[in-house]
């Protein structure tokens, strides 16, 4: 199957967040935010095991206040979103996203954004490059259960079910092989991203429907599918 023959039989799209639309966690960030929620446990940081304490992915550090912190779980997760917050004001749209979103929309797809970020700094992003007319819905963080967060499926139900579509209606983007697999798990189709070539062959790996490695690429399926006499070939 081409990329415009399953993004004609399918009208949702499902578009992760971080990679395929911006860098949510550029240099340092994501150490930063892990910082954010480990210092919350004062002298306790000490005692954290060391892959939490070294963590560079603040999801790491998230899913530890959830499973071992429960008191301190929400005040972690609202000092990672407040991060986020801040790094997506200074965030650069991934190149050729806004064309894709926008040629999208022209071939009458939906695009609901659905991400483990958090989905108060998500919405800032959206509303500070004034895509609110373009973007249907947000499915992200809202709270501090990593059990909601993909590889699971939860995230896209909630999507699927804003949009009051079947999974087999639907096609996630993304950038990562937890999109692959929360796609697998919820049902839908996924098109991989490799935003960096070493990415690859690990996400070619999970077998995803297609795999694409520029955003342009949807600009490109999309002029493809709409050609003059596309529609004949059923
Ligand atoms: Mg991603």
């Amino acid at each position: 199957m081409t990329l415009a023959q399953l993004l004609a039989e399918r009208c949702h799209v499902l578009l992760d967040f971080d990679g395929p639309v911006c860098a949510v966690f550029p240099g340092d960030r994501g150490r930063e935010s892990g910082d954010a929620m480990r210092r919350l446990l004062g002298d306790r940081m000490a005692h954290l095991p060391p892959e939490v304490s070294q963590a560079d992915d603040a999801f790491v550090v998230l899913r530890y206040f959830d499973q071992h912190e429960p008191e301190l779980a929400e005040k972690a997760e609202q000092a990672f979103a407040a991060e986020e917050g801040r790094t997506v004001l200074t965030a650069t749209p991934t190149p050729g996203v806004l064309d894709a979103i926008k040629a999208l929309r022209g071939s009458g797809h939906t695009i609901t954004i659905v991400s483990n970020n958090s989905e108060s700094a998500i919405l800032a992003f959206v509303e500070l490059h004034r895509l609110g007319d373009q973007i249907e819905g947000i499915v992200g963080r809202t709270r501090s259960r990593t059990e909601d967060l993909k590889p699971k499926p939860y995230l896209l139900r909630r999507a699927l079910d804003k949009r009051a579509a079947a999974p087999t209606e639907a096609v996630l983007i993304g950038d990562s092989v937890t999109d692959i697999q929360a796609a697998r798990a919820a049902g839908t189709a996924v098109i991989a991203f490799a935003n960096r070539p070493e990415k690859e062959p690990t996400l070619r790996s999970y077998e995803p429907d297609i795999l694409i490695k520029l955003m342009e690429e949807l600009v490109r399926s999309r002029n493809e599918s709409t050609r003059p006499g596309a529609e004949d070939l059923g």
